[in-house]
């Protein structure tokens, strides 16, 4: 046991903690002895005193994740003014997360039909995933009827971008994966937890509050062969700035020609402009023949964030290759978390395969889209009166839930601790959290910190 000292208080800790949490251990090692002998203590405490410091004292402590970290101290703020813009959820003008109608029809429907609850397979419900695949593709994309497009079912599209990162680590094992600047940042976490390299290419233009796209363009021209490319479909997040469609074909081409891996992320569809349009680029890169993946989710769109839907899509050059591909990533789903939960995706699969429930759910994403904007032009029109040197007109051309605002950390803390704003330090505010009643108090605030 070598040198050893215990301090006063290290010797109470050790009484109190850890001797009935080791008693088992102790009378195993120390079978004769009584505890009225003194040796015995001497050469007790030493032992005992390792067994509490040894087994986890590599583990470091967990810095949290930014985004919670900064909701939990909104949580705890005390003033009954403070407005949370700091978290990636859609509130509805009474600042409540909203059960969508159609949702919970769909919910009475399942529920009422339920029976047993069997393991899913690794792949998930089979109604899901060709549901999916209808959303994503448009029933009748060529690409569904080669047989050449694989989709599972899984916890979220973090599980999906999870799933799909291990296949790129395992099948592509030396490769990049390069995100936009700035991106979520829980990409970079997922992607180097799977071990792979992460590098970025030139996204956001600060100066404008738009999008770098020659420098993008440059930038993945350059790119090693095979290297993956991380697009946020729409809705970028954090910034909100988007490609156009006529980007999208731009880009296509040097992908093409470098024989790039794209990796598209589409987590608010329906926020951008709508359901089908902001599922361009999937269906423009189907059409062009290339290979790509697709992590998208149900969390925003229907409201269903603890539920945990989504699903990752795979699209390959031919069915055979698509046979493999799938069985492989139904191997990773075994070994991480067998097969995916059954309820949440049972309630998205009803919602889009029932021509009643998916007329509803389609009219709940414009309306929750059309508040976000109606939020966005507020906030331009009291942001542009008081400050009228200042072009803000990019939080009208930007889309989804996220706006850059542009504003600095230190601009962010003031926001904060001043006004009771909370905003991400990157700048990131979360739109979706404005309302009728806390908009111009935000407009206001932010106004107050730029000035
Ligand atoms: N991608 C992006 C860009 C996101 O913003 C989010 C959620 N914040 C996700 C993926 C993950 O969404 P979920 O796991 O809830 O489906």
């Amino acid at each position: 046991m070598g040198a050893f000292f215990i301090g006063r208080k290290s010797y109470l800790k050790i009484m109190f903690f850890s001797l009935p949490r080791h008693s088992h251990a102790l009378k195993a090692k120390f079978p004769a002895q009584s505890l009225g002998n003194k040796s015995l203590w001497c050469n007790m405490l030493p032992w005992l005193f390792e067994l509490e410091i040894v087994m986890f004292h590599h583990v470091e402590p967990y810095a949290g994740d930014p985004i919670l970290s900064l909701n939990e101290a909104f949580g705890k703020d005390p003033r009954t003014d403070k407005i949370n813009l700091s978290i990636g959820i859609y509130f509805d003008d009474d600042a409540k997360i909203p059960m969508l109608p159609s949702v919970r029809a769909a919910e009475l429907k399942v529920v009422a039909e339920a029976g047993a609850r069997p393991y899913l397979p690794m792949e998930g419900a089979a109604n899901f995933r060709t549901a999916v695949q209808h959303l994503l593709f448009g029933a009748e994309h060529a690409a569904l009827k080669a047989g050449r497009v694989v989709t599972i079912q899984t916890v979220g599209s973090s599980g999906g971008l999870k799933v799909g990162a291990d296949f790129i680590k395992r099948y592509f094992p030396n490769t990049t994966i390069l995100v936009s600047d700035p991106t979520w940042d829980n990409h970079r976490a997922v992607f180097e937890g799977s071990g792979l390299t992460v590098q970025t290419y030139p996204y956001y233009d600060a100066a404008t509050g738009g999008l770098r796209f020659d420098a993008m363009l440059q930038a993945l021209s350059k790119a090693e062969k095979h290297s993956v490319v991380l697009l946020h479909a729409c809705c970028h997040n954090p910034t909100g700035v988007d490609l156009t469609d006529v980007q999208w074909q731009q880009l296509l081409p040097v992908l093409q020609e470098r024989e790039l891996i794209p990796f598209l992320d589409l987590a608010y569809q329906g926020y951008g402009a709508s359901i089908a349009e902001d599922a361009f680029a999937v269906r423009l890169f189907a059409d062009s023949g290339i290979s790509f993946l697709v992590a998208n989710s149900f969390s925003k769109s229907m409201s269903l964030y603890g539920e945990r839907c989504g699903a990752l899509t795979i699209v390959c050059p031919d069915a055979a290759q698509a046979v493999n591909v799938l069985g492989q990533l139904k191997a990773n789903v075994r070994r991480n978390y067998s097969n995916p939960p059954m309820h949440g995706g049972q309630l998205v699969a009803r919602v889009l395969t029932d021509p009643e429930l998916r007329a509803m759910w389609e009219a709940e994403v414009v309306a929750m889209r059309d508040r976000i904007q109606l939020m966005r032009k507020k906030l331009f029109d009291v942001l542009s009166a008081k400050l009228p040197g200042r072009d803000v007109s990019y939080f009208l051309t930007q889309r989804g839930m996220f706006s850059y605002t542009g504003l600095s950390p230190e601009q962010c803390d003031r926001l904060k601790e001043e006004f009771g704003v909370y905003i991400l330090r990157s700048g990131r505010m979360c739109v979706a959290g404005l309302n009728s009643r806390n908009v111009e108090a935000t407009a206001n605030a932010m106004a107050a910190v730029l000035a």
